[in-house]
């Protein structure tokens, strides 16, 4: 059985080749248009996946060995995400599977960050917990087996990723700023400045209070030192960093002392950030956790976890007709649904 799966709901065009469940590629385009915008840039992402899509699955069918006359099914990403990038990956999977007669597969983004897990072992064991944490998304998850998975927190404002990029910006970093906050952060002292941890009640999350947090910590330095951030930078960051981790960590482990589940993974873009992956390996000997954390390829977005949710999908006879259209908007779970 050979799957080819298709990503593009935001800033990577990517396709890869699953094979009997083993991954045999995985090819990303970053669109880099959009550094200069600070941001991504909705239709220009859109317009990037349209140049870069062709070749990207051109390169995966010939590195894997794989032609198309041999593919069993095609999958891709149906959301959530950006819904004219969603549009350029849908269309194009539609119409291939049609060309060729293949049964088409629809992923959920944030099922395909969690099942990054399958890709290699060691792989955790149902039941588990996932803290999948991206650009768009902070989730809690409770994971009972490949298709069911249920969220049990998330935030009710900003990502955390968003978060990172936010404050980033704010602190004059290149975009995107999470990985150049967390290099930064690992020459600086986390305890050098201090700032509010927010509460949400029960499993959710809140970011935006930070963000205002250090946008009014720096104006008031700044008025009094006008090279604060410049004298500070490494400092700040290392500052930012350990209150946004602490608030991730405060409720995994709430989440996983409620669930009494054991096996505790983490996803998503920020998953690649040195001091979260620091903290949870600390907490896997004082909580008596087993971790687990992707390897980076596997943390931002890619084709290859489609693939892998796919994969699983394929092997339940769960496929979608013709007629699918794209979600912005997605739950978890949403298996079948028009
Ligand atoms: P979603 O998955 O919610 O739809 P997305 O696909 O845009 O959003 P990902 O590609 O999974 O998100 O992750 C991108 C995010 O990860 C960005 O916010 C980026 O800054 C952040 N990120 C990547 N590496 C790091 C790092 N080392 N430290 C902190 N943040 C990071
Ligand atoms: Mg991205
Ligand atoms: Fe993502």
């Amino acid at each position: 059985c050979n799957i080819l799966a298709i990503e593009s709901s935001c800033d990577e065009t990517s396709a890869a080749v699953i094979s009997d469940g083993k991954i045999l590629n995985n090819i990303v385009a970053t669109q880099s248009v959009h550094e200069k915008y600070g941001g991504v840039v909705p239709e220009l992402a859109s317009r990037a996946h349209q140049q870069h899509l062709v070749p990207v699955v051109s390169e995966a069918l010939k590195s894997s060995g794989v032609d198309k006359s041999a593919l069993s099914a095609v999958a891709f990403t149906r959301g959530p995400g950006l819904m004219g990038a969603l549009l350029v990956g849908v269309s194009f999977a539609k119409s291939f599977a049609h060309a060729l007669d293949l049964p088409l597969i629809e992923v959920n983004h944030m099922e395909a960050h969690v099942l990054a897990h399958f890709i290699e072992k060691p792989s955790p064991s149902f039941p588990f917990i996932c803290l999948t944490v991206s650009g768009g998304h902070t989730q809690l998850v409770r994971v009972s087996s490949h298709l069911e998975m249920e969220i049990l927190g998330e935030t009710l404002d900003d990502a955390v990723g968003e978060a990172f990029d936010k404050i980033a910006k704010i602190l004059g970093l290149p975009y995107p700023g999470g990985p150049q906050l967390d290099k930064l952060a690992g020459n600086g002292d986390p305890d050098a400045f201090t700032f509010p941890l927010s509460d949400m009640k029960g499993l959710d999350f809140s970011f935006s209070g930070i963000k205002t947090a250090v946008l009014y910590f720096l104006k008031k330095n700044l008025k009094e030192d006008p090279d604060f951030i410049a004298r500070n930078l490494e400092d700040i960051c290392a500052s930012v960093q350990q209150t946004l981790i602490a608030m991730l960590m405060n409720k995994l482990i709430r989440a996983c002392n409620e669930s009494e589940i054991r096996e505790v993974a983490i996803a998503g873009g920020v998953s690649a950030n040195s001091g979260l992956r620091k903290a949870l390996k600390e907490s896997a000997g004082e909580q008596g956790w087993k971790v687990y954390l992707p390897k980076l390829e596997y943390c931002t977005d890619n084709a290859a976890m489609v693939a892998m949710a796919a994969h699983y999908k394929y092997q339940a006879g769960q496929f979608c007709g013709l007629d699918i259209s794209p979600l912005a908007r997605m739950k978890i779970g949403n298996h079948g649904k028009k």
